[in-house]
């Protein structure tokens, strides 16, 4: 299996530290708002990942952190607080926020059939981890304490800009816009913040520096170190995450244990909505819940995905969803073949899981499993040959064409009752029969090895 590494900008050869055991930790959701489109790519990405991992024999044990305490509207430590800001526009505590949208999450996760990680870690229940990872920096003499909170001393550890190729001279030339002056290194960013002295905050904690609450960056380290261990095979986020998130996990995680925090790094890349970005102050979100209004199944969806390579950008179209759709009614009208035909043809398996594992190919699997079925549906082909290819893609993709239904007997009567009039040579009724049949979603073919049903949509 081959990936491309971030931390090495290169497509390497996947070597796992003790396989078939691959331990991955990605980059959860901010819950104080339903995630949108683009922060769905993402996550499903993140499937696909551990669904390649399983078919090509790992076991994954799966790491995804759940960030239910405030952290701040911008990536840096400035701005509101986006659950505190959330939970005044709603009128309820920050607590209530963050645990209608982790249950939101975790109930949408299983909608979209992921597979469902070993661990999902809220920081909120790892509060303790972050400090004491905090003193472990403390110790080692990577902080520094100013009026608002714990910083991290950026200067210190000598590798800081090296995971994002940041240009630190240039930033220190421009700190000048810098917003908090005592920060000693623009760079710098907040281990701990301090509540403000004037108010009484939702979320807040003692520690061995006062009433606050831990920055963002550090519950990734924390939780990561505490189920998976120093290093883990792969680390994942967005491509957002390269310049900050990631790179202050890594200033963390590495300043305490001397290790790399994660062997592989993968990012997927930003999706736009039309040309945009997506984001929440634009106004242009669209969440799973809109595509579904529209009649899109949360498998158009997963399709839709695969449709784009991660590295690359992906745009979201409703008319590009329109014909994942149209692809999705084809992949299923050859499952049901299953029920219609067993003859006497074994087609070989498509090959799925090569392009899978050549860096999460998914274009390329998809267009070897469609030049599977342009050869099967010419085909009397077996039923064990559907079986195998459904199986194959399900458990790649997540498509559940294993779960297409049959029709039911009423319908197969009428499907019998058309063929009869045929035979027969009563085109009137045969015809009438079609359209009873259309009314119900339901087309007919007529192939050189019989008459097979579809559905329409
Ligand atoms: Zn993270």
């Amino acid at each position: 299996m081959h990936l491309y590494n971030t931390l090495t900008k290169k497509v390497e050869e996947f070597k796992p530290i003790n396989p078939p055991e691959v331990k991955v930790y990605t980059c959860g959701p901010t819950v104080y708002d339903y995630p949108h489109i683009g922060n769905w790519f993402t996550f499903i990405r993140y499937d696909l990942l551990i669904r390649t991992l399983v078919s090509s024999g790992y076991k994954p044990k799966w790491v995804m952190n759940i960030t239910d305490v405030g952290h701040l509207t911008s990536d840096a430590d400035e701005g509101e607080d986006k659950l505190a800001k959330e939970a005044a526009k709603e009128g309820k505590t920050a607590w209530d926020i963050a645990s209608f949208y982790s249950d939101y999450f975790i109930t949408s996760l299983n909608k979209l059939n992921f597979i469902i990680p070993s661990q999902l870690t809220r920081a909120t229940n790892h509060i303790a981890e972050q400090i004491n990872l905090i003193q472990k920096l403390e110790a080692k003499g990577f902080t520094y304490r100013i009026d608002d909170g714990i910083y991290y001393d950026t200067s210190k550890f000598s590798k800081y800009g090296d995971f994002a190729n940041l240009d630190l001279d240039e930033q220190q030339a421009g700190a000048r816009i810098e917003l908090n002056p005592q920060k000693k290194n623009p760079n710098d960013f907040a281990l701990w913040k301090f509540s403000p002295r004037e108010a009484k905050r939702d979320m807040e904690w003692d520690s061995p520096w006062g009433i606050g609450f831990p920055g963002w960056h550090i519950e990734c380290s924390a939780m990561c170190m505490k189920y998976l261990g120093e290093t883990v095979d792969i680390h994942c986020g967005g491509i957002d995450h390269i310049p900050i998130h990631h790179t202050n996990e890594i200033a963390q995680s590495e300043a305490v244990t001397g290790k790399p925090l994660a062997n592989y790094w993968m990012h997927s890349n930003h999706i736009l909505l039309e040309d945009q970005k997506i984001s929440k102050s634009l106004g242009n979100t669209i969440t799973i819940e809109d595509i579904e209004t529209k009649g899109y199944s949360t498998e158009t969806l997963r399709l839709l995905v695969a449709e784009s390579h991660y590295r690359s950008q992906s745009k979201f179209r409703w008319d590009t969803i329109a014909s994942a759709n149209q692809r999705l009614v084809r992949y299923r009208n050859f499952a049901v073949r299953r029920f219609q035909q067993d003859g006497k043809t074994n087609l070989d398996a498509p090959d799925l899981i090569s392009p899978m594992q050549d860096d999460l190919n998914t274009p390329q699997a998809l267009a070897n499993f469609e030049e599977f079925l342009s050869k099967a549906e010419d085909t009397n082909i077996s039923k064990n040959s559907i079986e195998t290819a459904i199986k194959l893609i399900d458990d790649l993709l997540g498509l559940q064409l294993s779960k297409t239904k049959n029709i039911s007997q009423q319908q197969k009567a009428l499907i019998n009752d058309r063929e009869k009039a045929r035979n027969e040579k009563d085109w009137q009724r045969s015809d009438d029969l079609r359209h009873q049949l259309e009314k119900m979603n339901i087309s007919l073919l007529d192939t050189p090895h019989g008459t097979i049903w579809q559905h329409i949509a």
